[in-house]
């Protein structure tokens, strides 16, 4: 809140004069302010374990549903708040907020993972690993049950900087994805010796194009490398049952994607989650397997 302020009287400073046109762009003020009073939200997205067919957990993407030009792409929010030093109290609303759904969903016998996104601008941060289990201990939940997704292609361009504060993150017990896998530039050695314990595919090699040789080929080494480094692999952007008997087929242990829900708000996870059994029916037909 005090970066938030410092920087909303700096913009203030450099203001334009008041006779100015009213700006219908979408501004770091605008973002600063809906950071600073908690307009920004987290929407849940859930993931399916493969071979039992059951919701495990939710995938927290930011959501800006009143902004002042509309609804607001998260790329952009994101990109926006990453510029402007704000990436840091945007990372802390969304854990906290969706840490506190976690808990609510639990109160209706619903237990989900959280996964968060993380951006390399808060990873650079030594302290982070302590900010982030305080928090979750402040509201009274694990580490156990939260997830840091990072994405592979920025993490490989600055890997040494954060390789310490992912190590403390592990070491406190959060999980640690690397997400949209296939997209960076990841060697074999350094999978090895990072801390991860999760991989997502990129939707790239799940989709239509999986088909493709070369993609499929990515996929399948990709899986098998992943399990044999002990790690638990998902696949993104399944939105359609070849997608899902594709990724199935492969040996992926979770799966995400439009097929199985698009992303939704918090209150409205606990009715889908017992909806579910119903729905899987329906997709993938009622008899036993
Ligand atoms: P991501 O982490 O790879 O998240 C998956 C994105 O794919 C989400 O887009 C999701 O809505 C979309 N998606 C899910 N299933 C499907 C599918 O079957 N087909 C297709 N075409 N798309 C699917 P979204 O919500 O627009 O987020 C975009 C990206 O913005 C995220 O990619 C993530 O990198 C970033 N992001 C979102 N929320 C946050 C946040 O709170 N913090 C940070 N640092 N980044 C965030
Ligand atoms: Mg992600
Ligand atoms: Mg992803
Ligand atoms: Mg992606």
């Amino acid at each position: 809140p005090q970066a938030l302020r410092e920087i909303l009287a700096k913009r203030r400073e450099t203001a334009a004069p008041a006779d100015a046109r009213p700006s219908q762009e979408l501004s770091v003020e605008h973002l600063a302010k809906a950071i600073e009073t908690g307009e920004l939200e987290p929407w849940f997205q859930p993931k399916i374990d493969v071979a039992r067919r059951e919701p495990v957990g939710a995938e927290a993407l930011v959501r800006w549903p009143h902004g002042p030009t509309g609804p607001v792409s998260p790329v952009v929010i994101v990109s926006l708040a990453e510029e402007h030093g704000l990436i840091d109290p945007l990372t802390f609303l969304m854990l906290e907020k969706s840490v506190r759904f976690r808990r609510l969903w639990r109160e209706q016998g619903v237990d989900l993972t959280l996964a968060i996104n993380v951006s390399m601008d808060s990873l650079v941060r030594l302290d982070f690993p302590q900010r982030v289990a305080d928090l979750v201990e402040r509201l009274g939940e694990k580490a156990e049950g939260v997830q840091f997704e990072v994405t592979e292609s920025r993490l490989m361009s600055d890997l040494v900087r954060v390789l310490d504060v992912l190590l403390r993150l592990r070491l406190k017990r959060f999980w640690l994805a690397i997400d949209d896998f296939g997209t960076g530039h990841s060697s074999l050695a350094q999978l090895r010796d990072l801390p991860f314990n999760k991989l997502k595919l990129d939707r790239s090699y799940v989709q239509g194009a999986g088909n493709e040789e070369r993609a499929r080929a990515i996929l399948e080494s990709s899986v098998e490398m992943a399990k044999r480094l002990g790690m638990v692999v998902v696949a993104e952007g399944v939105e359609t049952l070849a997608d899902w008997q594709r990724v199935e087929r492969f040996g992926c242990d979770q799966v995400q994607g439009y097929f199985i829900a698009r992303p939704m708000p918090g209150d409205a996870v606990p009715a889908w989650v017992r909806a579910w059994p119903e729905r899987r029916d329906a997709l993938f037909g009622a008899a036993p397997r």
